[in-house]
């Protein structure tokens, strides 16, 4: 056997490259043989009853195939599978487990090596490699297996191949939340191509070629302009521009002489676009501009485009009444002004989290998404889908009575939005008097209505790094000012919390990466990013104070504040800032000054830090994140992760603990806040303003009204001697469900 990190990768890239999964078990069988120089490996996979099925084989005989399955625990494949452990044995028939199964004339061979594959803890198949000599596998042939298996397991986990070669009924696949609500519509495709992957071929008609080529810039320059027509006025000319930057490289006549010259060289056309792509992303890349830099991700796109074209993939025709979900490796927002946006229902991307540009402006768009699903295959346009957002599901090919709850639940909820509009001018009180505030977060211009419209107090939490992502540029003082005064003057007599930009880590911005970096939750983001960048901090801060103007209304907040000395380089800048502006006439007020607590270490630092800071903000989110250790936007890990724990709950009991004795008025504004199980925890422990996004608003004020602060301080006792998360969320729910409240669960 040849070097094994050199083979898995072989294997595994070679499976990936396929298409169908019957294609896939078939080539890991084929090249575990060949590779492993075995007689047989075969692929078992566990169907929903449990049942081993032989799913692919080289080896055994063919009629076996989808048709052996074996109970649980049945048989040397039973075992490995129960026993989560390898069983390698010279030869297999002499093993009290041995099961024989005519079908598989395996009568043939002795040896036998079986691995499982385990994904998510639970095991999903057994790999199996068998030998006609009695000879026991070696321990670096069974390591080679059992890292294999690994590997397949992340391949196979989400692909439930057991179902056929057609997407399973009902086949449902996780990822992370991108955007609340359900969306139920039919599929649009919005795969970018494969341009890298073309071979150079011999030009057979180069004068064809050349024509071809003029012909599809033509074509493609149309869709491009059908394309922004179609954005309309809904997102930022900003945006807009990117479909400008698509323009400007195909009228650039160096690109498009690069690719005659490549056609006249005798390469095919698709042969010299690839290399006239890979040379103009080169030169972007080698750019010391960030902003120059990160337009290689463009050139890409654009060449990609082309190579559709070209292939005579047209953007799919939807009948105008069609709803549509739009599914790809990554929709970029090209893709989504390529549809009308009323009959927008749904986005799901195989990658990203969500906070990345997508999530972004579904969030803010109000369509629902769902992130970081992985590369699902076998879908097809116009098939039907789900889009569940609250939790960050998809559903294929759903039945009609899969359909029928979704709508059901999709018109509950509607329902009780409309229900629960009445609430709007009543004030967050709970039955024996304790009132609270509610705040909403925003970023986009599109979400400063829907907070207004659903009763909130003011904004907990404006991230201004939302318009900074939609921009394509960092935004000028002047820009700036244009759309915090928007918020400012929407919000008028209430106050706004305008948070510093907080990029890096898991909100990239597309023009300033920030790269190489081995723990980016870790690294340079937030407060430590604009601090080092210390220029784009006072214009920020600069256009928050003259957006406000006199009024009192802006609170300036800091976000991933973890020492002291941030604090006291800020007040520095601030104080820069302000007495810049004074002089140079304009009539301000000194904004109040607050942190986001986030980062565990701030919460020891508030006895330090009170007479520098007007407020706290916790930030749940990351504070969760940091406490437990968690990825929030890991699809791997996100099982794992819920706010609710009693780590995170001891650590806010902490902090408005500590920002009581400090006199420092405190809130949140992560997740947590409009969580109806963490909020009435929250109100046990004594927070009393809450932030959240303008959809979830209503139900939170609903919740409060209903519940007795002393219900919620009795649960909160009572989950504070809980272990579990799991426990604490039983709790509070069966009380609140015996309120009569299940429709905050819906
Ligand atoms: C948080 O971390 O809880 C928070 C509100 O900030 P963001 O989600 O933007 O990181
Ligand atoms: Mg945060």
């Amino acid at each position: 056997m040849k070097s094994v990190v050199h083979e898995l990768a072989r294997i595994v890239q070679t499976v990936a490259m396929a298409d169908l999964p019957i294609d896939q078990v078939n080539l890991i069988v084929e090249s575990i043989s060949e590779t492993m120089a075995v007689d047989v490996c075969s692929l078992y996979l566990a169907n929903e009853e449990r049942e081993m099925m032989l799913l692919a084989s080289h080896g055994l005989s063919a009629k076996a195939v989808r048709r052996v399955k074996l109970p649980p625990g049945k048989g040397l494949v039973g075992l490995v599978a129960s026993s989560r452990h390898p069983v390698n044995l010279a030869d297999g028939e002499s093993h009290p487990n041995y099961y024989y199964i005519a079908e598989t004339k395996e009568e043939r061979f002795h040896s036998f090596c079986g691995v499982p594959i385990v994904h998510a803890g639970k095991v999903i198949g057994v790999l199996v490699v068998q030998g006609r000599e009695i000879r026991q596998l070696s321990d670096e042939e069974q390591g080679f297996l059992v890292t294999l298996a690994a590997h397949l397991a992340l391949l196979l986990g989400n692909n439930p191949l057991a179902h056929g070669d057609t997407i399973g009924l009902n086949e449902r696949i996780s990822g992370v939340k991108g955007a609340p609500g359900i969306g139920i519509g039919h599929i649009k495709l919005s795969d970018h191509g494969e341009l890298y992957s073309v071979v150079d071929t011999a030009c057979e008609d180069i004068p064809g070629a050349l024509e071809d080529w003029l012909q599809l810039l033509e074509l493609v320059r149309n869709q491009i302009d059908h394309e922004r027509q179609a954005l309309g006025s809904e997102i930022t000319g900003s945006v807009a521009g990117i479909f400008g930057a698509y323009k400007m490289l195909l009228e650039d006549p160096t690109f498009v002489s690069y690719v005659e010259a490549g056609i006249r060289n005798g390469n095919w056309l698709p042969g010299a676009l690839r290399q006239a792509i890979q040379h103009f992303a080169e030169l972007f890349l080698a750019m010391d501009d960030p902003y120059l830099k990160a337009r290689h991700e463009d050139v890409h796109h654009l060449g990609n485009k082309l190579f559709n074209a070209w292939r005579g993939i047209k953007p799919v025709d939807i009948p105008s009444d069609t709803d549509i979900v739009l599914v790809g490796p990554a929709v970029s927002v090209s893709d989504i002004a390529s549809v009308p946006s009323e009959r927008l229902v749904g986005l799901v991307c195989f990658e990203g989290s969500g906070l990345s540009h997508t999530a972004v402006l579904a969030n803010a768009l109000g369509i629902p998404a769902v992130m970081g699903t992985g590369r699902i295959r076998r879908l097809v346009d116009n098939a039907s889908i789900i889009v569940d957002g609250n939790n960050g599901q998809v559903t294929l090919t759903p039945s009609e009575m899969v359909l029928a709850e979704y709508q059901k639940l999709a018109n509950d909820r509607r329902s009780l939005m409309k229900q629960l509009e009445r609430l709007r001018e009543l004030p967050a009180i709970t039955p024996d008097g304790t009132s609270v505030t509610l705040y909403t977060n925003t970023g986009l211009l599109a979400d400063i209505t829907p907070g207004l419209f659903s009763g909130s107090q003011g904004v907990g939490l404006y991230r201004t790094e939302i318009p900074f992502m939609v921009h394509d540029s960092f935004p000028s003082e002047e820009e700036q000012i244009g759309v915090y005064r928007q918020v400012l003057d929407a919000y008028k007599g209430k106050p706004v919390h305008m948070r510093t930009l907080d990029i890096g880590g898991d909100k990239p911005l597309p023009y300033f990466p920030v790269d190489n970096e081995e723990n980016p939750a870790l690294g340079w983001r937030g407060v430590r990013f604009t601090l080092d960048n210390s220029q784009l901090l006072m214009t920020q801060v600069r256009a928050m104070i003259r957006a406000a103007g006199t009024s009192e209304d802006l609170r300036i907040l800091l976000p991933m504040v973890s020492s002291t000395s941030e604090l006291d380089d800020f007040a520095e800048l601030f104080d820069d800032a302000m007495s810049q502006l004074e002089s140079e006439g304009y009539e301000i007020v000194r904004p109040k000054l607050g942190i986001m607590v986030e980062v565990p270490a701030a919460i020891s630092q508030i006895p330090f830090w009170a007479d520098k800071l007007d407020f706290l903000s916790i930030g749940s989110n990351d504070l969760s994140q940091y406490l437990l250790a968690l990825d929030r936007d890991n699809p791997r890990v996100s099982g794992r992760y819920d706010h609710v724990h009693p780590a995170v709950l001891m650590e806010i009991r902490r902090i408005v603990q500590l920002a009581s004795a400090h006199n420092l008025p405190v809130s949140i504004c992560g997740e947590m806040a409009s969580d109806p199980v963490a909020v009435v925890l929250l109100m046990g422990i004594g927070m009393r303003t809450l932030s959240m996004s303008a959809a979830k608003l209503p139900q939170v004020k609903w919740l409060i009204r209903s519940l007795p602060l002393t219900t919620a301080e009795k649960l909160t006792k009572q989950a504070f001697g809980c272990p579990y998360p799991a426990g604490i969320r039983k709790l509070v729910r069966d009380e609140l469900e015996s309120l009569g409240l299940q429709d905050l669960f819906s």
